[in-house]
């Protein structure tokens, strides 16, 4: 081989080689400049993970921090729920009463010393147990008197009372004494608390009050019993005293005798009016009064209470008037005893108390729906007087027992203080008030408010029809002519009122209308109802004339009554001025003969039998005398009376058994039952049992000390209509 070609080819292997290196230094180059951009791209990527890393060691540290903070109010929260729960557990078991706390499954969750402590250490009762457990050990092993149920009876319904809402209380006696009310309350969270309640102590206490009710009860019992006792005792002997005197009054005596005779009769009623209110007075503080509701007539009750004081008003010119709202019904359901006494109490203080002017007795009433439907009316019942009156500091405590405005002017009164005492509480108990106003020297007016049910009218008010078709009544008080054409209309008498005299001469004169009676008052202002009557006569009217008078010293001996043809003492009772017409005009075929009533009195004491023979001495009718009640019911036969009065206390066969063995011969027979009134001593016996007397057969009853205007009036509501009027009335 040739240099050159040595030389050539060692040119281009150079060439080659420079090449080469030239490619391999450009690849170089960019290999390196590739590893710098990375080289750059991962310290880039290094700074920025360490700001991550940063920012996450950063982040740690603050939750750490708050975790702490948390930890720490955890531990705070913590300790103070445990405070809170160790002062209430604390509290809790300071109080002697048990308490304890049931999960929705009634098992126990906690519960103080007192509410484990009555399970006698036994180990079960420990939060967990459930509360039907703590009842069965309770009643199966005696801890809790369980009564005459077996034990498991016992737990059923002890347990059962959970399921109502509220729960009901019920109270354990345990065997050792405790006594303990259990109280089981379900929480909103659906816990049940259950709080033990020990009432051994307010059950003792209780026992103990119980006893000493039922000691004081016994002696209140005993002493009712010998106020009653005393009353018997003290009314018999009374019953001669008042009725003699009253019958020794009726006699010819002289002025000293009248004032002898006048004192024993007032001092005897006065002490039997005490007798009485003291009675009423015990009874009612014993709780032993009950009120006997009855249908009657409010009306005529006030009238008979005016009318039994009008004496006394009358004798001192004080006009008693009554005002009872006419379009008010008259009849009522309500102890119409009750009420009468509260209406002579406020009526008697009200004349007591008056020197001159009125005592108005007012009546006025509105509808109200009472609770058990029906008709009543709210009555306010009202008694105004013109007297001394009561100073405003006096007005509230006379209204209590023993109570009497103390002063020398009242002195004179006589009085118990107990009689608005009474008053207040018979009001109450039915169910009203009773108030007094007074303007002191002006006068006083005591009012009682009370809710009476209107009752049925009569539904037959007169056995015997009046033959009486027109009446004039000539009075110059409105409330008295109203009154009486109230009266009057009812039984069908037609009415024609007159405000005077000279009206009444008119209408009479005009002759356009046939009256067949008068009724006139006797004080009117110009022409008195007895000049009245003298110048009806002078001018030749011939029917029959009756004076209305409050004044006792008229009678028919007066020869300015000549003209009269009868007098009817005022206020007028219904009753009696129907009596009197009825005898104006005697039914035919009575004549003027009839028979004489026939009077059966029962009566084993001879003073009693000889005070009641001398009471209707005056009187047309036939008397016998049975001195025991096998008497009284043979005479019931052979005697046929028209009424029977019969004593209730009598030896042997008392009153009661004779009026039931009569009652049951009348049925037997089918022959009508014949009026029988008891006669008492005992009125607060009779009072308390008109069920039973009724069932007895008896009628009505009378108390002792007898009465002539009660009997009186007894008879003449029961005398038949064929009999001979009662009065001998040869004058009439
Ligand atoms: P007494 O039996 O004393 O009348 P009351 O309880 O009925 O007992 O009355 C108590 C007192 O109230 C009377 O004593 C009297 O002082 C006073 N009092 C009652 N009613 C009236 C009246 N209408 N006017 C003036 N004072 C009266």
């Amino acid at each position: 081989m040739s240099l050159a070609e040595k030389l050539a080819r060692e040119r281009r292997a150079r060439l080659a080689a420079e090449r080469l290196l030239e490619q391999k230094q450009r690849e170089l180059f960019k290999a390196n400049q590739q590893l710098a951009k990375h080289a750059r791209a991962l310290s880039e990527e290094v700074v920025e993970q360490r700001s991550v890393a940063e920012s996450a060691r950063s982040e740690a540290e603050q939750i750490k921090g708050q975790h702490r903070r948390v930890l720490s109010d955890l531990e705070r929260a913590n300790s103070l729920a445990q405070m809170a729960e160790r002062r209430l557990w604390e509290s809790v078991e300071t109080i002697r009463d048990g308490f304890a706390v049931f999960d929705a499954r009634q098992r126990l969750v906690a519960a103080n010393r007192a509410f484990l402590v009555v399970f006698e250490g036994r180990a079960e009762a420990a939060p967990g147990v459930s509360y039907r457990r703590l009842l069965e050990i309770c009643a199966h092993e005696g801890l809790v008197e369980i009564g005459a149920a077996t034990p498991e009876a016992w737990v059923a319904r002890t347990h059962a009372r959970l399921d109502s809402e509220p729960i009901e209380p019920c109270v354990l006696h345990f065997r050792s004494g405790t006594c303990v009310r259990l109280i089981d309350r379900r929480t909103q969270s659906g816990d049940m608390v259950s709080l033990g309640l020990n009432i051994t102590e307010t059950l003792r206490r209780e026992a103990d009050l119980e006893e000493a009710r039922e000691r004081a009860e016994a002696a209140s019992r005993a002493k009712s019993a010998f106020l009653a006792n005393m009353s018997h005792e003290i009314r018999t002997p009374m019953n001669g005293v008042v009725g003699m005197a009253e019958l020794l009054c009726d006699t010819e005596l002289s002025e000293d005798q009248r004032l002898c005779a006048d004192t024993i009769r007032s001092s005897g009623e006065a002490l039997l009016a005490i007798i009485n209110d003291v009675l009423d007075y015990s009874k009612i503080e014993a709780d032993k009064l009950t009120l006997h509701p009855e249908p009657f007539d409010l009306e005529r009750c006030i009238h008979e209470v005016a009318m039994l004081l009008q004496p006394d008003a009358g004798s001192r010119g004080i006009d008693m008037i009554i005002d009872f709202d006419m379009f008010l019904p008259t009849r009522y359901v309500a102890d119409p005893g009750r009420v009468r006494q509260v209406l002579t109490n406020l009526v008697g203080n009200a004349v007591k108390f008056t020197e001159e002017g009125h005592v108005l007795i007012r009546v006025m009433g509105y509808e109200v729906a009472p609770d058990g439907g029906g008709d009543a009316r709210q009555l306010h019942i009202t008694v105004e007087d013109t007297g001394i009156g009561i100073a405003p500091q006096d007005q509230a405590r006379i209204f209590a027992q023993f109570s009497q405005v103390e002063d020398q002017s009242n002195r004179k009164f006589e009085g118990t203080g107990l009689g608005l005492a009474i008053a207040r509480q018979l009001v109450g108990l039915m169910g009203g008030d009773i108030w007094v106003e007074s303007d002191p020297g002006a006068g006083a007016c005591f009012g009682f408010s009370v809710t009476m049910p209107v009752a049925e009218a009569d539904a037959a008010p007169l056995d015997a029809p009046l033959a009486i078709g027109h009446a004039l009544v000539v009075d110059d008080n409105l409330v008295n002519r109203t009154i009486l054409e109230r009266q009057l209309v009812p039984y069908g008498v037609e009415v024609t009122l007159c405000r005077s005299g000279e009206e009444a001469l008119a209408a009479l004169d005009a002759g356009s209308e046939a009256f067949d009676v008068v009724l006139t008052d006797h004080a009117m202002e110009g022409m008195d109802g007895l000049a009245f009557t003298a110048e009806l006569r002078a001018r030749g009217h011939a029917m029959p004339v009756l004076l209305l008078t409050s004044n006792p010293a008229v009678t028919r001996d007066d020869p300015a009554a000549a003209g009269l043809t009868g007098i009817v003492q005022k206020p007028v009772l219904r009753r009696d001025l129907i009596a009197r017409l009825q005898q104006l005009a005697p039914p035919a075929g009575g004549g003027a003969g009839g028979r004489a009533m026939r009077v059966l009195a029962a009566e084993d004491n001879r003073t009693n039998r000889l005070v009641f023979a001398r009471m209707v001495g005056d009187l047309d009718i036939a008397l016998e005398f049975a001195a025991d009640g096998r008497e009284a019911i043979a005479l019931s036969d052979s005697f046929a009376p028209d009424l029977i009065f019969m004593d209730i206390s009598m030896p042997g066969l008392d009153g009661r058994a004779a009026t039931r063995a009569i009652r049951a011969r009348e049925a037997e027979r089918e022959s009508p039952p014949i009026p029988i009134v008891a006669l008492t001593a005992h009125a607060m016996d009779m009072e308390g049992d008109a069920e039973g007397m009724r069932a007895d057969g008896l009628d009505a009853y009378i108390a002792k000390p007898l009465r002539k205007s009660l009997i009186v009036d007894c008879l003449q509501a029961h005398r038949p209509p064929a009999t001979r009027p009662l009065a001998r009335m040869a004058a009439e």
